[in-house]
Parts: C-alpha cells; structure tokens; sequence
C-alpha cells in the first residue's frame, strides 16, 4: 500500500503539492490527470524519493520513505518507474539492458539474469528483439523495453509518468496494450497519463490534480463522465 498523508512539496516560492492525502491499495490502478504543471510528475518524484517533500509523510508498506535511514534502493526495488522517455544503454541489447539490474543490484549470476531478461521481453512482445540495441527498436518497442527493465526488478508497484506521451500516434497503442496487460494481471500502478480512454477503461480510479490539489478523484465514471469541479469540466473538453 501507498500511503500519501499531507503532502507538502515546494520549489522555492512555488508551493507545488499543497497537502496531498492519497491511498494506493494492491492491485489498484489509479490515473492521475491534470493540466501541464499541475504537480503530477512531482507527486510520483516524492514517491520513489527522487524528489526531497516539505511537509507530510509518504509510505510504501509502512516504510516511511523520506526518513532517515530508510533504504532508498531496496524501496526502489519495489517501485517500478517508467517515463516519458527511458534513456536505455546504447552499447547495450535488449537482453543485457534487461538484465543489468538484475545482476548488479539483485547479485544474480549472469545466465539467472538473462533468464529473466528474456521472461520479461517475452511478457512485453518483445522475445524476437533480444539481441537488438536501443537504436535498432522503434519508440514504442524501446518504452516497452522500459517497461520490461522495470519488471525485471519484480517490483510490487508500477508508477508510469506520460509513458506514451513522446511517441508518435501510431505507437501509443502497443505500450497502452502493455501497461493494460500489467493492470489485468493485478499489478499496482499510479499513471500519469494524458490518455484519457486509458483512465476511463483501465483505472480502478482517477484523480484530478488542480494548482498541486487533488481536486477530485472517485471512479472514473464519476470523475470523467460527472465530473463536479469546473476547471476538470474545462480540462475533459478541451483534451477530448
Ligand atoms: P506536465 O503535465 O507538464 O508533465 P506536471 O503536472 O507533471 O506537468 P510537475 O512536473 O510536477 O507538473 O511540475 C509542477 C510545477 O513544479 C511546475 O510549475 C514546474 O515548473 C515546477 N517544478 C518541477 N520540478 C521543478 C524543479 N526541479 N525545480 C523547480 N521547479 C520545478
Ligand atoms: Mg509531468
């Protein structure tokens, strides 16, 4: 379970997340949408400790995250991320990109880490691309081979920002596959995402952030189809 109680996060003067109160359960999907600087990525960020918080607390299983002496890599073993755009190792295939964090930071031997390597490209679409570099994959294969690093390390939570939101059109729709494959299998996931068929198919719930507020968040029939908040009226029917 994640646990968000009070969030806090500044930048200088700009007050970013203003009290964020957020519960995660397993095996939930939760989108969160919202306008371009409305604290979404930052939110994630506070999450998986990439970012520092001000105020309130976050909590993965209990682990309090921005404590002092929590392990911030064994909590990232946990919180699989995924963004907009993953830089994998150009001098790298597939399968060594895979399975280098397996072997590096799980200590597996190199033939148990190429082994999930391939398990995990397999699971992504991605079993006859093994032997190929970034370079030699199209966007969409290369966020899939994001997602297939992420996977490798068995994380118990998924947090996706945007993944979709750097490919061309036409290949949105395979990592969309994926991540709704990873969401029928029970996977826990918070998607930042500008999909909107996405959060009304596949989230348990959404949540709309407004100015660092989650303004409104509920069943995505209810905050999609009903939304009460006006600035999330305006936002429905501009972005479609
Ligand atoms: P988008 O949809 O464009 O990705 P977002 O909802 O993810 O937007 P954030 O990236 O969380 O928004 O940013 C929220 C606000 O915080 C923005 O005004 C941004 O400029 C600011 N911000 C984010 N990161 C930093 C930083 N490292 N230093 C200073 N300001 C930052
Ligand atoms: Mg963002």
């Amino acid at each position: 379970m994640i646990v968000l109680e009070n969030l806090h996060k500044s930048f200088g003067p700009l007050e970013v997340l203003k009290g964020i109160n957020l519960t995660v359960d397993k095996g939930e999907v939760v989108s969160l949408i919202g306008a371009s600087g409305s604290g979404k990525s930052t939110l994630l960020y506070c999450i998986n400790a990439l970012e520092t918080i001000d105020g309130g607390k976050v909590t993965v299983d209990g682990v309090d995250v921005h404590a002092k002496g929590t392990d911030i890599n064994k909590l990232r073993q946990k919180l699989g991320t995924v963004f907009q755009q993953w830089n994998s190792f150009p001098h790298l295939t597939a399968l060594e990109n895979v399975a280098l964090a397996p072997r590096v930071v799980s200590k597996f031997s190199r033939k148990d880490a190429q082994e999930i390597a391939a398990k995990q490209l397999t699971h992504v679409g991605l079993g006859d691309k093994l032997n190929h570099y970034p370079s030699q994959l199209s966007g969409g294969q290369q966020q899939r081979l994001a997602i297939a690093r992420a996977l490798a390390m068995e994380p118990t939570y998924m947090l996706f920002d945007e993944a979709t939101s750097a490919l061309d059109p036409e290949l949105v729709g395979e990592v969309l596959d994926i991540m709704r494959m990873l969401a029928s299998e029970g996977m826990t996931m918070i998607v930042v995402t500008h999909e909107m068929s996405f959060a009304r198919d596949v989230s348990d719930r959404v949540a709309f952030f407004k100015k660092g507020v989650l303004a409104e968040i509920g069943a995505p029939e209810d905050v999609m189809n009903n939304p009460q908040d006006p600035d999330l009226q305006r936002f429905l029917s501009t972005i479609g």
